[in-house]
C-alpha cells in the first residue's frame, strides 16, 4: 500500500520537500495542506523595498507548483493529534498519514508593539516583512527630505536576521541618490548585543556602518510607537529604561515566534518551535514526524538558505525508513545570507552551527561585490523557481 505522506505548509520548506519526494517516488500519496493561493520568495521583499524589483517578482500562483496527482487542502491545520497520526484542519476535516512533515513558517506578532499594527503602511512606519506593506517602505525610503531613519531589530529569533540591516544600506544608498543624505541621520536600533551573530562577517559590517555614518545602539528593544508624534519607545534589555527616539522613516522588525496552533500542540518544546533533532530533523519524541524551516526548532539561522541543505537530510531520513533502512545523512547548520549593501554589493555570508565560514566561492566572501549582488538579485531567484521549487535541492 502507498505510505501516506501529509506537508504542513506551501513555503519554501514544505513546497520543495513535497516536490522532491514527488520527483523520487511514485509509491507514496501526497497531501499538503496550504491556505494560500500564492506562494512568496520573500528574499526579494528586501529589493521591493528599495524599489529595485516589482513585488509582482516575489509570487506565483501556488496551484502552478501542485502536481495533478498531489492532494492540495487548501485550509489552515488546527490541530496535530500525533498518537493517533491524525490532524485535524480549522475547516473541521481529519487528516490520517503515516509521515508527518511539519513546515509552516513562523509568526509575526505585529500586535507584541503598541502601536505597531495601527500605524504599519503609514505615518513613515514601513516593514519589509510585511507582504501588504514591502512597497511603501520604498515610498517612504524615496519620499523622506531630511529628519531621521531608524531601523529596529527585536529580541526574538527572527527570519533572515540580516534582512533588518540590509534595507537600512539600501536606504542610505537611495539618500545619497537624492542628495539629501547629509540631512538624514540614520540608526540601526537593535535589541541584541551586535550587528551580526558570526564574528568573520560581523568584523566586516561594523566598518562598514562606520564608513557610511550609520549610528548604532544595541541592547534595545522597539516596545511602543507614536505614529502622530512620530517617537518610537525603546526598552534598554539590561535595565529596563525607556528611551524615546523620533523618526521620520522607522523600518520595523517585528517581534516573531512560532506559529500559535504549533506553540499549543504536543508536537512543540518549551520554547513553541516543533521539536526536532538537530541533525536529522525528526521529531524528538513522535519518530514519523519531522520538520525543517522556521517553524522547527532547529537551532541555525532561519532561511531559505538553510531549508535548501535541510531538504534533502529530510528526505533521505523519511525514504529510509519507508524502505526499513537507516540514513546516515546530517545537517551541519548552513545557512546564507547574502547581505545586500547597495545596488550594485552584496556580502554573500555562509555558515554553519559553529558560526564557522562555509563559504561556496574560492575568494574570501567578508567584501563587498558585484558578483554577489547578481547573484541574489537574479541567479539565486532562477534556481529557486525553477530548480529548488521543482524538487531540486
Ligand atoms: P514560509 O516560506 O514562510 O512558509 C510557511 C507556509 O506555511 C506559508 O505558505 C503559510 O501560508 C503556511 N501556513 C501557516 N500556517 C499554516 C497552517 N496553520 N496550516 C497550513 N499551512 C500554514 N532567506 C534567505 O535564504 N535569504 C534571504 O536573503 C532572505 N531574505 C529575507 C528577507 C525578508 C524581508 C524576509 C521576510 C525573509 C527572508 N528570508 C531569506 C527568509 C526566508 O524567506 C524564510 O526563512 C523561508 O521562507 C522559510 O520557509 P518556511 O517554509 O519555513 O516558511
Amino acid at each position: 500500500m502507498k505510505k501516506n505522506i501529509v506537508i504542513v505548509g506551501g513555503g519554501t520548506g514544505g513546497l520543495s520537500v513535497m516536490r522532491n519526494l514527488h520527483r523520487k517516488r511514485k509509491d507514496v500519496q501526497l497531501t499538503i495542506v496550504e491556505p494560500s493561493e500564492k506562494h512568496y520568495y520573500q528574499p526579494l521583499w528586501t529589493l521591493v523595498g528599495a524599489g529595485i524589483l516589482p513585488f509582482e517578482k516575489s509570487v506565483r500562483n501556488f496551484k502552478d507548483y501542485i502536481p495533478s496527482d498531489v492532494r492540495w487542502v487548501k485550509d489552515k491545520v488546527a490541530q496535530f493529534q500525533p498518537e493517533s497520526n491524525q490532524l485535524i484542519s480549522e475547516g473541521g476535516e481529519t487528516f490520517s498519514y503515516d509521515y508527518l512533515v511539519v513546515a509552516a513558517g513562523i509568526q509575526l506578532d505585529w500586535n507584541k508593539v503598541e502601536g505597531l499594527a495601527e500605524n504599519l503602511g503609514k505615518n513613515g512606519v514601513c516593514s519589509n516583512y510585511s507582504k501588504d506593506h514591502v512597497n511603501y517602505t520604498w515610498e517612504v525610503m524615496n519620499h523622506i527630505r531630511g529628519g531621521r531613519a531608524l531601523f529596529t531589530f527585536p529580541n526574538t529569533p527572527i527570519k533572515c536576521a540580516g534582512a533588518p540591516q540590509k534595507v537600512m544600506y539600501l536606504a542610505e544608498e537611495t539618500f545619497r541618490n537624492n542628495k539629501i543624505r547629509e540631512r538624514v541621520e540614520v540608526k540601526f536600533i537593535s535589541a541584541g548585543t551586535s550587528i551580526f551573530g558570526i564574528a568573520k562577517y560581523r568584523a566586516f559590517l561594523e566598518k562598514l556602518v562606520l564608513k557610511r555614518n550609520i549610528n548604532t545602539l544595541f541592547q534595545h528593544n522597539l516596545i511602543k510607537i507614536d505614529g502622530v508624534k512620530k517617537i518610537a519607545t525603546f526598552k534598554n534589555v539590561e535595565t529596563g529604561a525607556e528611551l524615546e527616539e523620533a523618526f521620520d522613516m522607522l523600518h520595523v522588525t517585528p517581534p516573531m515566534s512560532a506559529p500559535e496552533f504549533i506553540k499549543k500542540s504536543p508536537l512543540a518544546n518549551d520554547a513553541g518551535w516543533v521539536d526536532v533533532d538537530r541533525f536529522t530533523t525528526r521529531h524528538n519524541r513522535f519518530s514519523n514526524i519531522f520538520s525543517i524551516g522556521d517553524a522547527s526548532s532547529l537551532p541555525n539561522s532561519k532561511t531559505g538558505a538553510a531549508i535548501r541543505k535541510q531538504g534533502p537530510v529530510l528526505v533521505s531520513h523519511l525514504l529510509a525508513d519507508i524502505d526499513q533502512k537507516k540514513s546516515n545523512q546530517k545537517y551541519d547548520g548552513y545557512a546564507s545570507c547574502p547581505l545586500v549593501t547597495s545596488r550594485s554589493t552584496c556580502v554573500l555570508a555562509e555558515f554553519d552551527y559553529d558560526g564557522n565560514p562555509a563559504e561556496t566561492f574560492p575568494f574570501n566572501q567578508a567584501k563587498e561585490r558585484y558578483s554577489m549582488y547578481l547573484l541574489k538579485k537574479i541567479f539565486i531567484p532562477f534556481m529557486y523557481w525553477n530548480l529548488m521549487m521543482r524538487g531540486y535541492f
